[in-house]
């Protein structure tokens, strides 16, 4: 069963101006429920704006977005019930953190869902603690907190929703090696729960390589290719010419990188024009 489907989904920013941008064109795509999906291309390609439609924060320009086979802009669809289902983490989510208290800044998201307040808090606790902070970290300000854990507030403040579908657009931009292994650890485990389908947009070869089963490659508006990680980067050449550091020896490599072998960094950074 699908959990995304897009029918020749179009979005173009600021129509009718000098600034007009198709940022994505005609995009038909399924994906099915259960994958862990990496989103890959070069800045600008589409990635944030094609994500986005997917819990509904922008509308397309034309086009349809399918969410649990429902159209999310259809009659009658509760937009706000389709953002509980599909959790969007954004890039650097912690200067979304806005509450006093680490718990509060949790509980945002499930209040607003209107569960009562032992549901809340239980859902509090329990994605702090899936995400690895502590008991005593609850009562803090997120602003006492250091970069890794702000991160990982605002990332439980969507796990708390439980969305059957988590996107996150590069949630270990600017963290350490360990606190980037971390999250993504954590991303896993989630997306192992029964059902669960994860979108990871990220820069990381290595990553999407690691942690992903299937890849969807974003080219100027449009998605290139939509396989197996191991089908994508198969086509080494064509992907390097989009400006993505893609792995040489690729088979060998995803292979140790997935059963926790450290890869030499280098095979997976070299940047290509
Ligand atoms: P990516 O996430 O792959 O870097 P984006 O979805 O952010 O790509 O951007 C796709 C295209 O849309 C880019 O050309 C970008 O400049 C343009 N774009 C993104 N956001 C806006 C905006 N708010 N207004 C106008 N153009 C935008």
């Amino acid at each position: 069963m699908s959990i995304i489907k897009t029918e020749h989904l179009t979005y173009t920013y600021s129509t009718g101006t000098p600034f007009e941008k198709t940022a994505i064109d005609d995009v038909n795509l399924e994906i099915e429920e259960g994958e862990f999906v990496g989103v890959i291309g070069h800045t600008g390609s589409g990635k944030s704006t094609l994500i986005q439609h997917f819990n509904g924060l922008v509308k397309p320009t034309s086009g349809k977005v399918m969410i649990d086979n429902e159209d999310i802009w259809g009659e009658g669809v509760d937009i706000r019930a389709v953002r509980f289902k599909a959790g969007l983490v954004f890039q650097y989510p912690e200067y979304q953190l806005f509450e006093e208290t680490v718990y509060k800044d949790i509980a945002f998201g499930p209040k607003n869902m209107k569960l009562d307040e032992e549901e809340i808090d239980r859902r509090v606790r329990e994605a702090a603690a899936f995400v690895g902070l502590k008991e005593h970290h609850l009562q803090k300000s997120p602003f006492e907190l250091s970069g890794g854990q702000k991160r990982r507030v605002a990332i439980a403040g969507v796990l708390a929703m439980r969305p059957k579908l988590l996107i996150l657009d590069e949630p270990t931009a600017g963290l350490d090696p360990k606190g980037r292994d971390r999250i993504l650890g954590q991303i896993k485990e989630y997306h192992e729960q029964a059902g669960n389908t994860v979108l990871l947009v990220s820069h990381s070869m290595e990553d999407v390589a690691k942690y992903c089963g299937k890849l969807l490659v974003m080219n100027q508006a449009k998605v290139y290719m939509y396989d197996t990680v191991e089908a994508v980067f198969a086509h080494v050449e064509e992907i390097r010419g989009m400006g993505l550091a893609v792995p040489q020896i690729s088979r060998i490599f995803i292979e140790l990188a997935r059963a926790g072998y450290p890869v030499p960094s280098n095979v997976y950074t070299v940047e290509s024009a």
